[in-house]
């Protein structure tokens, strides 16, 4: 999609601090981050949302969910924990319409400090 700022990065049109890349996929940093660890997990391919996730994307999504996963294991963060968050659509939140996984962790995320 020419216009989305998610496709951009994808793309490398615009730059940010990338922490994992395949073909499918890419991740990095939150320009604004909300903790210690905030990373934002895309597909390359354009998704608008979970409102339009179907059967021809759940492999896509799963493999999502494994780096995120993948990337805590990295930066030591599994242990204690972290969250993984889809907002879907303006009451869930979401300001991107480019499907995004957040991996959000290094802080005890509980705490009133971070409404998430
Ligand atoms: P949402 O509210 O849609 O779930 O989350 C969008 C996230 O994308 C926000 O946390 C915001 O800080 C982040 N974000 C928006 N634009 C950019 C950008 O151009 N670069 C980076 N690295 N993060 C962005
Ligand atoms: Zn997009």
């Amino acid at each position: 999609m020419t216009d989305c700022i998610f496709c951009k990065i994808a793309k490398k049109e615009i730059p940010a601090e990338v922490a994992f890349e395949n073909d499918d996929l890419i991740a990095f940093n939150d320009r604004n981050p909300l903790a210690p660890v905030h990373i934002l997990i895309i597909p390359k391919r354009h998704i608008a949302s979970i409102n339009d996730f179907g059967m021809a994307d759940v492999e896509l999504v799963g493999q999502m969910i494994l780096v995120g996963k993948n990337i805590a294991e990295d930066l030591s963060i599994s242990e204690k924990g972290y969250k993984l968050l889809f907002r879907v659509g303006e009451w869930g939140g979401q300001e991107v319409p480019h499907i995004h996984l957040h991996l959000i962790g290094g802080a005890r995320l509980y705490e009133d400090i971070y409404p998430l």
